[in-house]
């Protein structure tokens, strides 16, 4: 993985700096000295540059390529699709690839959730997720209750509505007002539980705030099984049974967010079934084309669709690409790799391993706390081991952006350095990373680790 020299002046670079709008990035940190990575090709478990340059793909592009580049058999059945039916609508039409792909996901989802709505993506899955609870509740005669309950620091997406569920002050205040109805609860960071606390007291807070709400303006508790934001915030055992309780004692549904944790990321098909839960529904995008195609979902249970079943009933919301026969023929080869590798069984074989290899960078100073579940794993990085001290602002800023992710990528790991809660470095390699891949993120993370200590504190 060695780093050959680089050059800003490529055309892709300029017209890149000039043209392209690159998603929260700060435009104008690019320039001279600092060029814009620009990924050109991918195999497997790396990808590679403009210069030629190799990187682990740490991250699975974004949480998404769980079954690793360069899978030409996706690519041949999106092909094969195009040519005998590139495009048809949901809207009041069907067609053989989303039938049978939501078919198929109603088979995989745990209890009766047998109702597949596609939508293009995360955000367009939450936003559904969403208006679907609200218009549920409404259907049956109860249309005050709106309100959403999130978890603070808790990422599900940015269209104005998932925006209100997501839970970080920096992604929602420069967009303000959001759609009504967010309220925001405690998440369930154990590294940060105040001794002597009742660990499933973030489990209580939800029914705290729906009797403070008032149960009759709650549609929704939305949680991912393990939080990504705030880095891979895994469950206290019976968080999920106590949620569940919650939401059945007033009437609110729960909508398990695994647009992440869906898809083997954390060792099944669905997160919920690491953690023994069936919500009223699921929301999922990302891996389930392994990002070959842009696609999304809800699945909802029989109950929650019943009223939209009948009559002249509608759910009168949708989106012209959803469902798009390319995007289902990929979800179609993605999940055939799955079934054919045993992914999630990869998964629950390795991921022993992989937290060993992580665990073992606790030795550093820096290093404070190891979590995650899966292929899904977060470090967090503390000032002081002893009282947990984190960075401040000004350091996190010095620490993540001004060193660590450069650092990383230059050394030849993409990773994610993220400070929406305290400060981690997260990791979410393809389902396909075994030892080979380990031992290089122990071995970059290793050095980079310890030379941000020395720089930050030491
Ligand atoms: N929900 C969760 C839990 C996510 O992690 C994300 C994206 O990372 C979203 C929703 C939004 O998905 P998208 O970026 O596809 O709109």
């Amino acid at each position: 993985m060695a780093t050959a020299p680089q050059s800003v002046d490529t055309e892709a670079q300029r017209l890149a700096r000039r043209h392209l709008w690159m998603h929260f990035s700060r435009m104008g940190a690019y320039g001279p000295g600092h060029e814009i990575p620009v990924i050109t090709r991918a195999d497997g478990c790396y990808v590679y540059d403009e210069h030629g340059n190799r990187y682990l793909d740490g991250l699975s592009g974004l949480f998404c390529v769980n079954a690793g580049h360069g899978r030409a058999e996706i690519g041949e059945a999106v092909g094969r699709q195009m040519a005998e039916l590139d495009f048809y609508t949901l809207w009041s039409y069907a067609h053989p690839r989303a039938i049978e792909l939501a078919a198929r996901l109603a088979a995989l989802a745990p209890g009766d959730l047998n109702r597949v709505f596609f939508t293009s993506g995360g955000s367009e899955a939450v936003e559904s997720a969403l208006k679907l609870a609200r218009n549920y509740h409404r259907m049956r005669g109860k249309g005050q209750k709106h309100k959403v309950i999130a978890r603070e620091v808790a990422y599900h997406g940015t269209s104005l509505g998932a925006l209100a569920a997501t839970g970080i002050t920096g992604l929602r205040s420069q967009f303000e007002p959001l759609a009504p109805g967010g309220c925001h609860v405690p998440n369930t960071n154990a590294y940060r539980l105040p001794a002597g606390r009742d660990p499933l007291w973030a489990a209580d807070a939800i029914e705290e705030r729906i009797e403070f709400e008032g149960p009759d303006t709650v549609a929704a508790v939305i949680l991912e099984p393990v939080q990504n934001a705030g880095g891979c915030f895994v469950p206290p055992e019976g968080y999920f049974r106590r949620v569940r309780e919650i939401c059945d004692r007033h009437d609110v549904l729960l909508v398990s967010d695994e647009v992440i944790c869906a898809w083997g990321r954390i060792g099944h098909w669905f997160g919920c079934e690491r953690f023994g839960y069936v919500p009223d529904l699921i929301t999922v995008a990302k891996a389930l084309t392994s990002a070959y195609a842009p696609m999304g979902a809800v699945i909802a249970s029989d109950a929650v669709a019943a009223p939209f079943m009948e009559g002249d009933a509608s759910f009168a919301h949708g989106f012209t690409f959803a469902g798009h026969p390319a995007a289902a023929a990929a979800a179609a080869a993605n999940l055939d790799i799955f079934e054919r590798e045993d992914l999630c069984g990869r998964v629950r074989e390795k991921e022993g391993e992989f937290r060993a290899m992580l665990e073992s960078l606790r030795e550093l100073p820096i290093v404070g706390d190891v979590r995650g579940a899966g292929y899904f794993q977060a470090i967090e990085l503390v000032k002081d081991k002893e009282t947990k001290e984190s960075f401040d602002d000004e350091e996190s800023e010095r620490l993540l952006r001004g060193y660590l992710s450069g650092e990383l990528y230059r050394r030849g790991l993409i990773c994610r350095a993220d400070d929406r809660g305290d400060p981690v470095v997260q990791l979410a390699p393809p389902l396909i990373a075994g030892r080979e891949q380990f031992e290089e993120i122990h071995d970059v993370l290793s050095g980079v680790l310890a030379d941000a200590w020395e720089r930050t504190v030491g």
